[in-house]
């Protein structure tokens, strides 16, 4: 029998109760990797860690507010007591919103950056590091196709998934010749709350029904469908893998083939 890819392999989901990065958190278990899924409060990575658990894998559960850094240095704490070393990190933690510039407001934009940008960089910071020193490693950030064009009413959210995107990129060339790959995957409109989010403020801003206001974003995208959350699992996971050592600093789109630059 061969044996999981990720076996022997710990791994550290940011935002890895729910959404995105639970399927995430899910894929490496699957994958054979001991994971520690984090989120705010730590109740819905519990709730996940304990699942795996009762399926046999080996997982874990922290609270971690990726903007704080006394946050982070906690969580960072509790993966080397409980997991030892890491490989793998996986950026996942972000917030979304919309606003035409005039409304756009310095503390949402600041909030956003807070999670989406200095987040992912201090979580890089308290793992990557230790990766290039053991010789191996993989970074993943969740980016967005906002990270590779502009769309309307989303400058504070595009703007700051382009810096994951030029942070991603750094990062790898970086870490290139210590075993360590960063990459960032950038999806398009995903099943998860956050894009449910964004249906109802369509919603309640446009007074369209549920089906309409749903059809409204997807009319921009080639496929016509949310992008399943598995399905940009399925390709973290690939990432994490011995096969992809020679992925590196790359953007990749899971869009549908909405962004084709
Ligand atoms: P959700 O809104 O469903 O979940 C957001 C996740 O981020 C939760 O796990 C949440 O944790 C976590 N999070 C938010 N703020 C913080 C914080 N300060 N510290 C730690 N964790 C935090 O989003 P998705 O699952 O859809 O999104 C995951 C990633 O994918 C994000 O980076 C997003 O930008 C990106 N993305 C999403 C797309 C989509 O269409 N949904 C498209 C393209 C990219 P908690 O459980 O504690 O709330």
């Amino acid at each position: 029998m061969i044996a999981p890819p990720l076996v022997g392999r710990s791994a550290v989901i940011t935002g890895g109760g729910r959404g995105i990065g639970a399927a995430i958190t899910r894929a490496l278990a699957d994958a054979g990797a001991t994971v520690l899924a984090c989120s705010r409060d730590a109740s819905t990575a519990t709730d996940l860690a304990a699942e795996l658990n009762d399926r046999g894998d080996r997982a874990f559960a922290t609270a971690c507010d990726v903007t704080a850094p006394d946050s982070v240095a906690a969580m960072a704490g509790y993966a080397a007591e409980n997991l030892g070393h890491i490989d793998i990190l996986v950026n996942n933690a972000g917030r979304a919103h919309s606003a035409p510039l005039h409304h756009q407001t310095l503390e949402e934009w600041n909030r956003l950056f807070a999670v989406n940008v200095t987040g992912t960089f201090l979580c890089a910071q308290a793992f990557a590091p230790a990766m290039a020193q053991q010789g191996w490693g993989r970074v993943v950030n969740i980016a967005s196709i906002a990270a590779r064009t502009g769309l309307r009413y989303v400058s504070a959210y595009a703007a700051s998934k382009h810096a994951v995107l030029g942070f991603t990129r750094c990062i790898a060339a970086e870490m290139a010749d210590r075993g360590v790959t960063v990459n960032a995957i950038c999806p398009g409109y995903v099943d998860t709350d956050m894009t449910t989010e964004t249906v109802e403020r369509i919603i309640s801003k446009t007074g369209l029904g549920r089906e309409e206001a749903l059809a409204s974003i997807l009319q921009t995208t080639p496929q016509r469908r949310l992008i399943d959350p598995d399905e940009i699992a399925a390709v973290a996971a690939m990432l994490c893998g011995e096969s992809a050592r020679g992925i590196n600093g790359q953007a990749i789109g899971i869009d549908g083939g909405e962004f084709l630059g």
